[in-house]
């Protein structure tokens, strides 16, 4: 019988440099269109995109750029008629607030430029920890690693961060282990993966190209696969006292 109790919510630098090296190879940059543009672009993007699929928040962008492509032509918009642009997306009444605030916003205290420290992102209404660092990462090249669902869900299966850690910890732990380089590309590699093989149900654990990497417990089962023939081999017993942990199963 498997015996959750060796596995530790680690995984050390190494491994997960081969996991972004083989994901790397696999994955070209393949942005979806409101976060490929400049960076207002991206901020708008992202304040739209929260709780909502891209392929949604796509439309929504596109719509309410193709009427209001500049910042000035944003800040004289009908607020009306922004709510019926952005539909599309969940929470629209909500966020077409926020848009409107964060392009004045901007306007005012950035003279119309978004700025490039997270400091001064997350003062800005409605851009919180990940959307900035989504605008960081995106717009601006910098090696800030946005934790989505997507590279949430991931990192905590390969075991880069706990099932407990907090958005700022797994950032943190995420950044760590990576190389500056590999920042720079983290959250496309990861968020393809996680929309290809890692999905939060029913990951495709049977064809996933880094099973072996994984420290995920519930892979087997997923994958319908022998624990046994794997102990020992991808399943480091170091710091098994952190094996008194319940993992969250439903990571
Ligand atoms: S083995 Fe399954 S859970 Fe682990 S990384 Fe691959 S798809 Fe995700």
């Amino acid at each position: 019988m498997f015996d959750r109790r060796v596995l530790c919510w680690h995984v050390d630098r190494r491994n997960f440099l081969k996991v972004l090296r083989i994901l790397g190879s696999r994955y070209k940059r393949d942005l979806p269109a409101h976060i490929r543009e400049d960076p207002f672009r991206t901020m708008i993007g992202c304040l739209l995109s929260t709780r909502t699929l891209d392929e949604r928040t796509d439309i929504a962008y596109t719509a309410l750029f193709s009427r209001y492509p500049t910042l000035e032509s944003l800040l004289a918009a009908d607020p009306e008629v922004v709510k019926e642009l952005v539909r599309p997306v969940n929470f629209y009444a909500t966020k077409a607030k926020r848009v409107l605030e964060a392009a004045s916003y901007i306007s005012k205290v950035h003279g119309g430029k978004v700025p490039r420290s997270r400091k001064c992102l997350l003062e800005v209404p409605g851009i919180g920890p990940k959307c900035a660092d989504i605008i960081l990462n995106y717009a601006f090249r910098k090696a800030a690693v946005a934790v989505d669902t997507h590279v949430e869900v991931v990192s905590k299966r390969l075991g880069v961060c706990s099932p407990e850690d907090s958005y700022d910890e797994a950032k943190k732990k995420i950044e760590t282990l990576a190389t500056k380089r590999e920042l720079g590309r983290i959250n496309d590699i990861l968020v393809c993966f996680g929309k290809e093989f890692c999905k939060k149900r029913n990951p495709k654990c049977n064809i996933c190209p880094v099973f072996f990497y994984c420290e995920w417990p519930e892979k087997f089962k997923a994958a319908k696969r022998e624990p046994e023939r794997y102990q020992g081999t991808e399943i480091r017993t170091k710091r098994a006292q952190d094996s008194a942990k319940t993992p969250d199963k439903s990571l």
